[in-house]
């Protein structure tokens, strides 16, 4: 029970990436604010779950992370309920695909908003607390499109790797005060996000379900295989060890090798 004194905001986990870390902190006794949007009554069961599988209090903010007031609100009310956040996860994330000429421009402003915006406002918010008490975890939800580009994703690739310079800068600034900062960059990792974007991409680049699945995505993934969220969450988990007090400012591949080629 690594992280039983601590609490955490993870955006964007009502779901996929997102859910698995909230339910891999709380297994090691963190108090969560789960975020994110969806059915109510599926929202409402996966909080409760939470609370009735580890034993920690799990709360759930309605926070809109293209809403910077939102955030800092999201930010301000899990500090009064528990006390403290000592952990963030910026991990909302949305994607759209289309030829750069198409893009729609509410698709363009809405993904830096929520993909890459709403890091900066949760991370501006908390690290206050975070300095006073001298620790805390930032961890952003990057992407291997951190690193390198595909065709059709103008909007996602550029808030990618706006997050790793975010990541970077915010762990010079921080560096004395206990608190590291760090992003973690998935290759495709088998969630409701991964499943949406196929009939957009059967459509971009014609091609059948199978193919998009075995030849666009799968195929930059030398290993063959999608990553797991659990795999993901234990990386988070790891970031919030003693064990990784000496990393900050990194972005950590979890890719099946896609970025080493
Ligand atoms: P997902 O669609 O399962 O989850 C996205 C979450 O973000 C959901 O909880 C959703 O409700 C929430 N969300 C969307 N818009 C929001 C908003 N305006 N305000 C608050 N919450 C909002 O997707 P996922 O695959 O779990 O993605 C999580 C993160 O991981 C994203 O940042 C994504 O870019 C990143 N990522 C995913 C993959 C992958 O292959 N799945 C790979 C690399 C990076």
């Amino acid at each position: 029970m690594s992280l039983k004194t601590r609490n955490a905001i993870i955006t964007g986990s009502t779901s996929g990436i997102g859910l698995a870390i909230a339910r891999a902190f709380a297994a090691e006794g963190a108090n969560i604010t789960i975020n994110g949007f969806g059915e109510a009554a599926a929202i409402e069961a996966e909080r409760a779950g939470i609370e009735a599988d580890f034993g920690v209090a799990c709360r759930y903010s309605p926070a809109d992370m293209s809403k910077p007031a939102e955030i800092a609100g999201m930010v301000s009310e899990a500090e009064a309920a528990f006390g403290s956040v000592d952990i963030v996860v910026n991990n909302a994330g949305v994607q759209f695909v289309s030829p750069v000429e198409d893009f729609p421009l509410e698709k363009w402003d809405q993904i830096i908003a929520i993909n890459l915006s709403s890091a900066f406002h949760a991370i501006r918010a908390a690290v206050p607390g975070m300095k006073a008490r001298k620790w805390g975890r930032i961890i952003n939800t990057a992407s291997a499109h951190s690193l390198v580009a595909s065709p059709f994703k103008s909007a996602y690739v550029a808030a990618k790797h706006g997050i790793a310079g975010l990541t970077k800068t915010v762990a010079l600034e921080v560096a004395t005060s206990g608190i590291t900062v760090n992003c973690i960059s998935p290759g495709y990792v088998w969630t409701p996000l991964v499943e949406k974007q196929i009939p957009d991409t059967m459509k971009a680049r014609n091609l059948t379900k199978e193919q998009v699945i075995n030849d666009v995505l799968l195929t930059a993934q030398p290993t063959k295989q999608f990553v797991t969220v659990e795999q993901v969450a234990a990386l988070a988990v790891f970031l919030c060890s003693d064990a990784a007090s000496q990393m900050t400012g990194a972005n950590l591949s979890m890719d099946g090798g896609w970025t080493a080629a």
